[in-house]
C-alpha cells in the first residue's frame, strides 16, 4: 500500500526507546530447545544413527584384541580373516549410516535456520515505524543475515557433535570397564584435568563474541549508509572519501583486533588438552605394562585399550571445545532473541476487520506528540466526506506529514479519535485500515526491479490490460512504452533511473491498481518542471475520482478546487475554508498563496 518511504525527517529523532522494551537478559535453554522441537522425529533418527555408529566404532579395537590374543597365537587364519572382514564391514556400514545421518543433520539444522530467519524478518515487518526511524538499517541487516548465519554452524553441527561425542563416550566407557577395571579407572582420573580449565574460557569467549558482534553492527551501518545511492552522492559531493576511508579503517581495525582476541581465547587450554591426549596413553602404557609384566594382562587387552582411549579422550576434548562454541553462540542467540522480544504493532483484541468503507474520515480533537519532544500536532478536528478532497497546507515542520501518518495508523494519537465511517480506527485492525488507504509519498519508493514488478506489488493478479489502463490514467504509459524494454525496464536502486516526476506517476499508477477508497497525497516538495507538473496534474484527476482525498500540499496549484483547505501552523489548525474564502479572508493562507505565486 505504501507508495513511498517515510519522510527523511523521521530519521532524525527517535520515539522508539529500546530500553523501555522488555528484553530478556539471558537465553533460556527451553527457548533454544523450542527451535528443535518441530523436528523431533528426525532428531530421534539421528540419535539412533549416532548410537549405531558409535557401537560399530568399538568393533575395530575389540577385533584387534581377538587378532592379537586369539587368531595369531592359535595360528587360526580363518579367525583372522573373519576379524579383518568384520573390521571392513563395520567401517562400511558405519560410513553408510554416517551419510544418512549427515543428511538428517543438515536438514534439521537448515530448517531451524530457515524458521529462525523467517520469524525474525516477519517480526521486523510487524515492528512499528518508530523502530525503523531509530535503528540503523545496517544494524538490522547485520542481525538478520550475519547473526543468523553465525548460529547456523552451531545449530547444524554442534548439536550433532554433542550427541555423537556423548554416545561415543558412553559406549567406550562400557567397553573399557569390561576390558580392565584398573586401567579404566586410571583413564577416568585424567579426564577432569582436561575439562576443568575450560569453564572460564567459555565465559571469556562469550564476552569477546558479544563485542565482535556489536562492532560488526557498527561496520554494517557505516557501509550501508555510505554505499547507498544517496549516501554515496553525499560522500562524493562533500569530497569525504578520505574521511570515510579513515572511519572505516578504524572500525575494521577494531574488529580485526577483537577477532584476533577471539581466536586466541582458550588457545593455551586447547594446547593443554592436546598434551593430555598424548600423555593419557603414556600413563596407560606404564600401568598396563606393569600389569602385563606382573599380573598377566595380555598384550591384546593393552593394545585395544590404548586404541579405545583415543575414543574416550578425543570426544571429551571436543566436547570441551563445543562448550566454548555453544557458550559463545549464546551471545549471538541473545541478540536474535532481543529482536524477537521487542513488541510488535499490536491491534486491540476486539479490533474488527473493516471490509467495506464509504471513505468518510474524521479527526476529532486529535493530539499526537513525538515521545521525548514537544513537537507534533494538537487538537486537530476536521472531516473528509466520501469523495471529497481536503487539503492541508502550512509551513515546513507544521505537522502536515504527521497527520498523513496518523491516518494509516503508522502512529496512534495520544488523545482524541480518528474514525473511518464513524468507527474509531484504533478499533479496526491496522491491516484493514491500511488496505483502504492508498498513499503517494513525497519520495516514491520503488524496488530495484522491473516497472511491471513494481506495479504488481499493488495487485499481483491484475491483468496486463489493467496495468496499461492504470499507467495511461497516471499519464506514464507513453513514457514507459518509449523505453527500449518497456514495462520490463529495471528502475534501478530505489528507482534512481527515473526522474522524480516519473517515479511519482508510477506510484500513482500503483495506487490506482490498489483502488483504495481513501487517498493520501503527500506532494513532492521539489519543484517540478512545467511539463512534469502538467503530467502530474492530469494524472491526479482519475486518481482522486470517487475517493476521499487528503492532500498535503506544497504547491497550492493542486488544491485550488479542494472542498476544504486547512492551514496548519505549529501543529494546530489556524484557518479553514475554500481557496476563494481563504483568499478573501486575507490571513495565513493568503500570505502563503502570495509567497507561492511570486
Ligand atoms: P511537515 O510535514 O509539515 O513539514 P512534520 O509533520 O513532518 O511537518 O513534522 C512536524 C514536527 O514534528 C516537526 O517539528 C518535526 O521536526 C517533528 N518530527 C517529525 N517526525 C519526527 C520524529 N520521528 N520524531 C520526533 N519529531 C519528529
Amino acid at each position: 500500500m505504501f507508495s513511498g518511504s517515510p519522510p527523511v525527517h523521521l530519521m532524525w529523532s527517535s520515539m522508539y526507546n529500546p530500553e523501555k522494551q522488555k528484553l530478556k537478559r539471558r537465553v533460556d535453554w527451553r527457548r533454544l530447545s523450542g527451535l528443535f522441537r518441530p523436528y523431533i522425529w528426525q532428531e530421534v533418527q539421528i540419535t539412533i544413527c549416532i548410537a549405531a555408529t558409535s557401537m560399530l566404532g568399538l568393533m575395530p579395537p575389540l577385533l584387534t584384541l581377538s587378532i592379537i590374543d586369539k587368531a595369531i597365537p592359535k595360528n587360526d587364519f580363518n579367525l583372522l580373516l573373519l576379524d579383518v572382514g568384520l573390521m571392513l564391514a563395520s567401517a562400511l556400514v558405519s560410513g553408510l549410516i554416517g551419510v544418512y545421518q549427515g543428511y538428517l543433520g543438515s536438514f534439521v539444522g537448515e530448517s531451524i535456520i530457515r524458521d529462525l530467519h523467517t520469524r525474525l524478518v516477519t517480526h521486523l515487518h510487524h515492528m512499528p515505524l518508530s523502530f525503523f526511524a531509530s535503528t540503523k538499517t545496517g544494524e538490522i541487516m547485520n542481525r538478520v543475515s550475519n547473526d543468523v548465519e553465525a548460529v547456523d554452524s552451531v545449530v547444524t553441527m554442534t548439536m550433532v557433535a554433542i550427541m555423537t561425542n556423548v554416545l561415543i563416550i558412553i559406549t567406550t566407557l562400557f567397553a573399557i570397564f569390561a576390558l580392565d577395571v584398573r586401567l579404566a579407572a586410571l583413564s577416568l582420573v585424567l579426564i577432569p584435568l582436561m575439562v576443568l580449565p575450560l569453564w572460564p574460557v567459555g565465559r571469556r569467549m562469550y564476552d569477546a563474541r558479544k563485542r565482535t558482534r556489536s562492532k560488526r553492527d557498527e561496520m554494517h551501518a557505516a557501509t550501508q549508509e555510505t554505499l547507498s545511492v544517496s549516501g554515496i552522492v553525499l560522500v562524493k559531493s562533500f569530497v569525504k572519501e578520505d574521511l570515510e576511508r579513515k572511519r572505516f579503517f578504524n572500525l575494521a581495525d577494531d574488529l580485526m583486533k577483537l577477532e584476533v582476541n577471539v581466536a586466541m581465547v582458550g588457545r593455551w587450554f586447547l594446547m593443554a588438552i592436546t598434551v593430555m591426549i598424548t600423555a593419557g596413553p603414556a600413563a596407560i602404557w606404564l600401568l598396563g605394562g606393569w600389569l602385563a609384566i606382573n599380573h598377566g594382562v595380555t598384550v591384546g587387552v593393552l593394545v585395544s585399550f590404548v586404541a579405545l582411549l583415543g575414543r574416550l579422550y578425543t570426544p571429551v576434548s571436543s566436547l570441551a571445545g563445543v562448550q566454548i562454541q555453544v557458550v559463545s553462540a549464546l551471545a549471538v542467540f541473545e541478540r536474535i532473541f532481543d529482536y524477537l522480544d521487542m513488541s510488535e504493532e499490536q491491534d486491540s483484541p476486539e479490533a474488527i476487520v473493516l471490509k467495506e468503507t464509504d471513505g468518510a474520515v474524521r479527526f476529532d480533537d486529535v493530539t499526537f506528540v513525538y515521545p521525548g519532544t514537544n513537537r507534533g500536532v494538537r487538537n486537530l478536528s476536521f472531516e473528509i466526506n466520501p469523495g471529497q478532497m481536503v487539503a492541508i497546507v502550512g509551513p515546513s515542520g507544521a505537522g502536515k506529514s504527521t497527520i498523513a501518518q496518523l491516518l494509516p495508523r503508522l502512529f496512534d494519537p495520544d488523545s482524541g479519535a480518528i474514525s473511518i465511517d464513524s468507527i474509531n480506527i484504533n478499533d479496526i485492525t491496522r491491516t484493514s485500515v491500511r488496505s483502504h488507504i492508498g498513499i503517494v509519498m513525497q519520495e516514491t519508493y520503488l524496488f530495484h526491479d522491473t516497472i511491471l514488478a513494481n506495479l504488481k506489488y499493488a495487485r499481483e493478479e491484475a491483468s496486463e490490460d489493467e496495468f496499461i489502463q492504470a499507467c495511461k490514467a497516471a499519464n506514464i504509459h507513453e513514457f514507459i512504452s518509449s523505453l527500449p524494454d518497456g514495462y520490463k525496464t529495471i528502475v534501478g536502486e530505489r528507482g534512481h533511473k527515473l526522474s522524480g516526476g516519473e517515479r511519482q506517476r508510477l506510484a500513482m499508477a500503483r495506487v490506482l491498481l490498489k483502488d483504495p477508497k481513501i487517498l493520501i497525497l503527500d506532494e513532492a516538495t521539489s519543484s517540478l518542471d512545467t511539463e512534469n507538473e502538467a503530467a502530474i496534474q492530469a494524472a491526479l484527476v482519475p486518481l482522486m475520482q470517487g475517493r476521499s482525498t487528503l492532500v498535503v500540499a506544497h504547491r497550492l496549484s493542486t488544491i485550488m478546487n479542494a472542498d476544504c483547505i486547512y492551514v496548519i501552523e505549529d501543529g494546530s489548525i489556524v484557518e479553514r475554508g475554500t481557496h476563494s474564502e481563504l483568499l478573501l479572508a486575507g490571513g495565513a493562507y493568503a500570505r502563503l498563496y502570495r509567497a507561492n505565486m511570486s
